[in-house]
């Protein structure tokens, strides 16, 4: 009974697109959004996602059973470009963030040149590099 479904899937599947990241991605997006409202509990954003929720669903299958490869495939190299861009970006606010904890900027009281630090010394005499002026802080 389960082979005979499957196979009758299969033959289903044949010529269709299937499965993909973009596909994944949207799955995870309709599952946190159904997570997210059973949190929020509010009538009126929890119908709004109801909505997306039922859109995200239709859009995915509608994808997934697609004879049109060619479109759906260059919607999924669209998707992985843009993901590209956003992995980079989150890597940059990561970075940005570390360095932070790492450093402190204070400001030249001669020239007002941001200098950086490293934090945690105590407290340290900071060397303008632009004006030359000395000055103290705790670090
Ligand atoms: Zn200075």
């Amino acid at each position: 009974m389960t082979n005979r479904l499957k196979e009758r899937f299969q033959r289903f599947m044949i010529g269709r697109y299937g499965m993909d990241q973009l596909g994944q991605f949207m799955a995870y997006v309709v599952l946190a959004l159904v997570l997210l409202n059973f949190i929020i509990r509010a009538p009126l954003p929890s119908r709004i996602m109801g909505v997306l929720e039922f859109a995200g669903i239709v859009l995915m299958y509608g994808r997934m059973f697609s004879k049109n490869i060619n479109k759906r495939s260059k919607e999924n190299q669209a998707f992985l470009r843009r993901m590209f861009y956003v992995t980079e970006y989150l890597k940059k606010l990561r970075f940005q963030f570390e360095e932070g904890r790492k450093y402190r900027i204070f400001k030249c009281p001669g020239c007002g040149q941001k200098v950086r630090v490293p934090r945690g010394h105590g407290k340290i005499s900071i060397h303008c590099p632009k004006c030359g002026e000395d000055f103290i802080k705790k670090s």
